[in-house]
């Protein structure tokens, strides 16, 4: 595929962590063989719990994290072989949290202008200037160039963050959460400036969230992470319609709806929760999916194709599961 500008070959990554007081440390597997790519001027959706792995792979297209196995390829070049400079002109990130990912001594255009400094891009007056066509860009006044972040609402301070992330002009975005700590009527306006910027500028954005509505209102296509794997990917409307992935359609189904007597849907996802430092065995999702047979706790399931769906981990759709238990 040659518009691939952005892609994690079969990526892992562990940490030691703690357990307790006076305990060893023990080894948590944030992310165990991730594989996705990312084409020119497309978005796609990393969705998926809290704790599942998707800030780690973010760290790693960013290049802040290296794989412990398998490559992270920018623009077909492997991440490794890049100079910091060079990755951040390619890809940046836009982090969930503009209250704390800013700096609260540092005036807005000091903020927008960090990356270019760090990186040592054009003069005073040249980035004085990108500064201010930046600002326009995001619809921000330039009367805001002297301020601090904490005289700004929060969706002032995410229009900053985006900023920011352009003034490099790269054609890569990671959007880790974007819109999760601003008010509900504040987050469609971020979005839609997102999508306006996309179209503008041609970049292509990951979109990282556990907000299944961002996902579908922006990506073409999305990838389902649980517990450090992709258990499912598929393009955004066969995900909406037909969900394969039990933990998918457990996803789907959690979304709540200001339907009228419909209640607080009950998904069964909250029982036996399972971690990364003791998964549990064959498929990790067995002991909260309500499809489970016999053969998930012990054998893992092979990644297949079903229908329209690229990928999909689940003995539901595997014509012989894998004989090889975990
Ligand atoms: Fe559920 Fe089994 Fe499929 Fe895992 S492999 S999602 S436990 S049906």
């Amino acid at each position: 595929m040659t518009d691939v500008v952005l892609e994690a070959r079969d990526v892992h990554c562990s940490f030691k962590v703690s357990t307790g007081f006076m305990r060893p440390k023990r080894l948590l597997r944030a992310v165990n063989g991730v594989s996705l790519n990312l084409r020119a001027g497309e978005s796609v959706g990393l969705v998926g719990e809290s704790g599942c792995g998707k800030t780690t792979v973010a760290m790693m297209l960013l290049g802040l994290i290296r794989p412990a196995r398998g490559e992270v390829r920018l623009d077909g070049l492997p991440m490794h072989e890049l100079d910091q400079r060079d990755i951040a002109r390619r890809v940046q990130p836009i982090f969930q949290d503009p209250y704390s990912s800013l700096n609260p001594r540092k005036r807005i255009a000091d903020i927008i202008a960090l990356p270019l400094r760090v990186h040592r891009m054009g003069s005073t007056d040249d980035r004085r200037k990108k500064v201010v066509e930046m600002m326009d860009m995001v619809g921000l006044s330039p009367r805001y160039a002297d301020s601090y972040p904490d005289q700004l609402s929060g969706g002032q301070r995410q229009r900053v963050a985006i900023a920011r992330a352009l003034i490099m002009r790269p054609r890569i975005v990671i959007c880790d959460e974007p819109t999760s700590s601003l008010d509900v009527s504040m987050q469609s306006q971020i979005l839609n400036l997102l999508l306006d910027l996309q179209r503008e500028l041609g970049l292509a954005y990951l979109l990282i969230s556990h907000n299944l509505a961002v996902v579908e209102h922006m990506a073409v296509r999305a990838y389902v992470m649980y517990l450090g794997r992709v258990v499912e990917e598929t393009d955004s409307e066969q995900l909406f319609r037909a969900p394969a992935h039990p933990y998918t359609r457990a996803l789907l189904a959690s979304v709540l709806t200001p339907e009228p007597g419909r209640g607080v849907p009950d998904t069964h996802l909250g029982v036996a929760y399972a971690n990364s430092i003791d998964p549990p065995s064959g498929c990790t999702f067995h002991p909260r999916c309500t499809k489970a047979m016999a053969v998930c706790s012990t054998i893992v399931p092979h990644p297949v194709t079903h229908g329209a769906t690229r990928h999909v981990e689940c003995h539901l759709y595997s014509e012989a599961p894998n004989p090889a238990p975990v």
